[in-house]
């Protein structure tokens, strides 16, 4: 539900910044770099996964747009908890976030 409170709530003012930004022609900024190590250290539970050193490459080298284009990435990153490496059906993802992680 979009509209819910609670753990079930999407932010759809975030859901639409997201999809507006998407389909523009401008690289999406992030203030900050990324640091290999600190990656490593934050994906330790999902480290063994081929998934887990493709993120580091593209966050490292800035090359945001394909955390939403590649298949690979697109996958691990819907269907995996990168804080524990558990798995989970897309649907249940943002669930265990908040019951788990919050
Ligand atoms: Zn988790």
């Amino acid at each position: 539900m979009t509209n819910a409170s609670g753990l079930q709530h999407l932010c759809v003012a975030f859901r639409q910044l997201g999809m507006m930004v998407q389909k523009m022609a401008q690289p999406m900024f992030l203030p900050w770099t990324f640091e290999r190590a600190q990656l490593r250290q934050f994906l330790a539970a999902v480290h063994h996964e081929p998934a887990s050193e493709r993120l580091c490459d593209v966050l490292t080298a800035r090359h945001f747009d394909q955390l939403w284009t590649d298949p690979l990435l697109v996958q691990f990153l819907r269907t995996r908890c990168l804080l524990c490496g558990l798995q989970f059906h897309p649907a249940e993802v943002s669930g265990h976030l908040h019951r788990a992680h919050s």
